[in-house]
């Protein structure tokens, strides 16, 4: 599963530098997360980062965008793959 940001967001910049996947960025309103880079911290955490740190927790499971753990393994791979080519 990636996850989500939620319009109540506050824009307190905690969660970017916590992303070990730069997953994190700002949007035209609220932090955004991208599903391509969020791995839900697999290969990095034993849990998303983000939802940690956030204090308002308006982190969530994107219902849209939800993938098993084996998915989510492949991508946190081709993610390194990526990084050691560049
Ligand atoms: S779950 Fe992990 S990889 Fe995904 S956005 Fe949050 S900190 Fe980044
Ligand atoms: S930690 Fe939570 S409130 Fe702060 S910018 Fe990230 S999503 Fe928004």
């Amino acid at each position: 599963m990636s996850l989500k940001i939620l319009d109540t967001c506050v824009n307190c910049d905690v969660c970017e530098p916590a992303c070990p996947n730069k997953a994190i960025s700002l949007g035209e309103e609220f932090y955004v997360i991208d599903p391509d880079l969020c791995t839900e911290c697999v290969g990095h955490h034993d849990e998303p980062q983000c939802v940690v740190v956030c204090p308002v927790e308006c982190i969530i499971t994107d219902p849209e965008n939800i993938e098993s753990i084996e998915q989510l393994d492949l991508k946190y791979q081709h993610l390194m793959a990526k990084e050691s080519a560049a």
